[in-house]
């Protein structure tokens, strides 16, 4: 995570955005019976004459004030799935729900941080450790720290299997939709029901996050709650347990796969998820609570792969892949997405404009549609306040919503603080402000 310090003259900013979009523009506010003027709001008086707008990026390495929000947002609407609240009712925790780590496979041996019991072990001691093809030892008998930079590099950068990482990576969201399919059938199954029955009784709802691991390939930590068949706020039938939850989980995890056909200079391969696999109930006591599920899933959610080394922006045509300041072992993951781009087949998986997140380009936090509340609701709770308050405040009007005319125009001004009150941060130069993309319409950007 970045940590660039916030200028104290930010914080009047909305939420603090280090890199706030720019307007410039007026609201009018009409009677619409009259056509009378009732109100107008312009940027005129702001300072600099420009209203800024909070970037609302996930992404702490971006915009730290605006990933927090994220941060937040999340923990309540994960938190709120597990034990309630926010319009979920507070039964939702008697429901079974486990919390799952889908792992990739290995893809040759990497630097390990290893503990036990507080003791930090070796990376991987062998006591006849074999040589590789290219005369390196397949063993280290290092115990890394936490912070080690060799952690996640492969052993033999030559023999690890590029390929399949990359692969990996590009289909896991599609690996993660035939998962929660498999999940259903096998429920409906390890229940003596047919899938359409299994429907009628039980829905399965999902939370899920993507967490790059050192070694640059994705893994899904999802929370997994059966409900009843409206979803959180009815009760999963008797028969409907944690135990068999899990057995079904394990079961949809080891049968998924997704067959890869061959294509020129490459191999047809079936992909799969890792073997460890580890599933754990949520429980409002003990080891792993709600609230500690609902930290770690939020922390995940404003990250991106920058744990790997790679490169935080997309890799362009003009970029050389040699000059780039980033890690080896991602400047040849990068390589691998820039080179399977090209072969015929596997256009859609779009590798050369995901090649700097080595290839994943699925979501980073999702969730099925009855999980829990929406990023939307919470978003227009906080809007909605924050009209009341500024009403309150008299800095806008008190209309009524259905007879009055909302008659917004905006420029696009910029992106970034305005020079005048925090020096030293970019604005785009004169030449490049863009003032022409302009927006027009009955609206409120507030
Ligand atoms: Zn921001
Ligand atoms: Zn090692
Ligand atoms: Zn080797």
């Amino acid at each position: 995570m970045s940590t660039a310090p916030v200028p104290a003259s930010t914080t009047r900013y909305p939420g603090g955005c280090l890199q706030p979009v720019l307007l410039r523009g007026r609201v009018d506010h009409i009677d619409g019976a009259t056509g009378e003027l009732l109100h107008r709001y312009t940027t005129a008086h702001e300072l600099g004459g420009v209203l800024l707008i909070a970037c609302k990026t996930r992404r702490a390495s971006q915009c730290p004030p605006c990933a927090e929000v994220y941060r937040a947002d999340t923990y309540q609407l994960i938190r709120a799935g597990l034990s309630g609240g926010k319009g979920i009712p507070d039964t939702v925790a008697t429901h079974p729900c486990v919390f799952t780590t889908l792992t990739a496979p290995s893809f040759g041996p990497v630097h390990l941080h290893r503990e036990k019991d507080g003791r930090i072990l070796r990376c991987r001691p062998r006591r006849h450790s074999r040589t590789c093809p290219h005369g390196r030892r397949m063993s280290c008998a290092t115990r890394h720290s936490r912070d080690d930079i060799l952690l996640g590099e492969p052993l033999c950068p030559d023999c690890y299997n590029y390929t399949g990482s990359v692969l990996f990576n590009a289909c896991a969201p599609e690996l993660w939709r035939r998962f929660a399919i498999t999940l259903r059938r096998a429920l409906a199954r390890q229940a003596g029901l047919t899938n359409k029955a299994l429907a009628a009784q039980v829905r399965v709802s999902y939370a899920k996050v993507a967490e790059y691991q050192r070694r640059g390939v994705v893994h899904f930590h999802a929370i997994i709650r059966l409900d009843g068949p409206a979803g959180p706020t009815t009760a999963p039938p008797s028969w409907a347990t944690l135990a068999l939850l899990t057995a079904a989980i394990d079961q949809a995890a080891r049968t998924v796969h997704l067959d890869i056909p061959a294509a020129p200079h490459l191999p047809a391969r079936t992909l799969t998820w890792g073997r460890e696999l580890d599933t754990r109930p949520i429980t409002t006591t003990g080891k792993l609570t709600d609230n500690k599920v609902a930290a770690y899933v939020a922390k995940y959610a404003t990250k991106a792969a920058e744990c790997t080394g790679t490169l935080d922006r997309r890799v362009t045509p003009a970029d050389q892949l040699d000059g780039l300041p980033i890690r080896e072992h991602a400047r040849r993951l990068i390589a691998e997405c820039l080179r399977l781009s090209k072969l015929p087949g596997l256009a859609d998986l779009r590798l050369a404009a995901w090649a700097h997140m080595l290839g994943f380009r699925g979501h980073f936090s999702t969730k099925s549609r009855t999980y829990s509340i929406t990023l939307g609701a919470l978003r227009a709770d906080r809007a909605a306040y924050q009209r009341e308050q500024a009403i309150a405040a008299g800095l806008m009007p008190d209309l009524a919503a259905d007879s009055t005319l909302v008659l917004a125009q905006w420029h696009f001004a910029g992106r970034g603080l305005p020079l005048t009150t925090a020096p030293g941060l970019v604005n785009p130069p004169p030449g490049d402000q863009r003032d022409g993309s302009h927006r027009e319409g009955v609206g409120d950007v507030a």
